[in-house]
């Protein structure tokens, strides 16, 4: 009689564990799922991306890795009106700030280009175009921030210069000063904690001000003569000595202060990755990456590394541009098919970054809604702010297909909102692309201190966005 009761208590236990298996959610173990070897593989993955964090530190660099990347794996430049055919591959440098790569697939273009569309700026400290002055002997580089950062942050750290810089006749030349160990580092000084008493009851957005991010760029007179601007013409001299320019070349410029930090491993095991700039090379890189690993796809593959995201996708070289839908546009007119049916029939992966769920400042998440550190691929269904407000809010239908090419995939991922409604909010490119009638969903890495000098992401995160892709590409 009682052994017959227990096994009866039994079935209903196993009964409940099955109803609770078939109808709710699970969160998956991202180390429990994955092998040795597939994290072996993510370590390794890890590598070459730390190693395209160090080379890309503007858009301008990361178009050249971009480009580097691609000639090298037999990617031809590509020109409009060009005929193109299946299994060729091209890629398209934008003025040199953004870039496009495809593979023509071998179904029919009328099927839809399948793309992913990620950004290759981050926030930074551009220069002003009258940048150069002295003032008690040291001499400073006035600068214009750009993108969303907390000021506090970039002071009292090493910042490297770089950009580029048009001449009078017309040459453009390329600058990077802090990179190398044996380069001089630009500063931003901070207050002493024993004078800041004032400084430190201002709120942390007004404790250092815009205008007081001002580079150090020297403080030794040219000739050693302490004479007026004599800081500054040294300054001055020393640039054109390396560069051939000179003050009035500024004015035609694009000279940015970014952390001299490279990317580092975090964590005794290894498992993080801090670096300036994953926000969102950390989307750009798996992109380029699945790109080049899926040979032959039945559709046309296509990744969009834009510039511009960080200041709202402006310009001739961000998302907003129409260059990304006239490339579109000039393969369909190649095939003679007509552009807005491959439109109609496209899909793209907006491939940006998340806020990780941060157990330091738990206060603006919502723990059901975030995303994890190690929790996989994180979807962003929607962004926006003050109800979902600037956001592209994709359809459960493009949501349930995404699900199912990442679930055959064997791909870990997880959803993600960026924080507690009304607590901030955010955006991305999807909109711009899904104004162009075009099927888009946010999918990328989440991040630690994102727009910080020194972002953080995990390694098998990483690796599981560059599957996701490829998955995606191979669909
Ligand atoms: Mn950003
Ligand atoms: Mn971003």
């Amino acid at each position: 009689m009682e052994e017959k009761e227990m096994n009866l208590e039994e079935t209903e236990v196993n009964e409940l564990d099955e109803l609770k298996k078939s109808l709710l959610a699970e969160k998956k173990d991202i180390f429990a799922e994955m092998t040795t070897e597939k994290i072996d593989a993510a370590y390794e993955y890890a590598k070459g991306y730390m190693q395209f964090l160090d080379n890309g530190k503007t858009e301008r660099e990361c178009v050249y890795e971009a480009e580097k990347m691609l000639k090298a794996e037999g990617f031809k430049p590509y020109t409009f009106g060009m005929k193109v055919a299946a299994g060729e591959k091209y890629y398209y440098n934008n003025r040199a700030k953004s870039f496009v790569a495809f593979v023509v697939g071998t179904e029919s273009l009328e099927n839809g280009v399948y793309f992913t569309a990620s950004h290759i700026d981050s926030p930074r400290i551009d220069l002003k175009q009258h940048p150069l002055y002295e003032t008690e002997g040291i001499g400073y580089l006035k600068t214009h921030y750009y993108g969303g950062i907390k000021k506090y942050q970039w002071t009292a750290i090493p910042l490297a210069l770089h950009g580029a810089v048009t001449k009078r006749n017309g040459e453009t030349v390329d600058v990077i000063i802090g990179e190398d160990p044996t380069d001089p580092v630009f500063y931003i000084s901070d207050l002493l904690p024993h004078l800041a008493s004032k400084q430190m009851s201002k709120t942390l957005s007004e404790g250092i001000g815009g205008e007081q991010l001002n580079l150090i760029s020297g403080a030794r007179p040219y000739s050693d003569k302490a004479e007026k601007d004599a800081v500054k013409l040294n300054v001055m001299k020393l640039l054109n000595d390396k560069y051939g320019i000179v003050e009035a070349d500024f004015l035609c410029a694009e000279l940015s202060a970014v952390p001299a930090f490279t990317a580092r491993d975090v964590g005794l095991d290894r498992s993080l990755i801090a670096s300036y700039g994953h926000d969102d090379r950390v989307c750009s890189y798996p992109s380029l990456t699945a790109l080049v690993d899926v040979k032959a796809p039945k559709h046309t593959i296509m990744a969009v590394l834009a510039d511009k995201e960080e200041i709202g996708s402006e310009g001739n070289t961000g998302m907003q541009s129409q260059v990304y839908f006239d490339i579109i546009a000039e393969l369909a007119k190649s095939f003679g098919v007509s552009d807005a049916v491959v439109r109609a029939n496209s899909k793209c992966l907006s491939s940006d970054v998340n806020a990780a769920f941060d157990p330091n400042f738990p206060e603006p998440m919502e723990k059901m809604n975030s995303c994890y550190v190690n929790g996989g691929v994180v979807i962003t269904k929607y962004t926006g702010a003050r109800g979902k407000s600037g956001s592209n809010d994709a359809s459960a239908e493009f949501c349930g297909y995404v699900r199912d090419v990442l679930d055959e995939a064997g791909v870990i991922w997880q959803t993600g909102e960026l924080g507690k409604v009304d607590a901030g909010g955010g955006g991305t490119v999807a909109k711009y692309i899904a104004s162009k009638n075009i099927d888009v969903i946010d999918l990328g890495v989440p991040v630690l201190s994102m727009h910080s000098p020194y972002e953080l992401v995990s390694k098998v995160d990483v690796y599981m966005t560059h599957l996701a892709i490829k998955a995606f590409f191979e669909a």
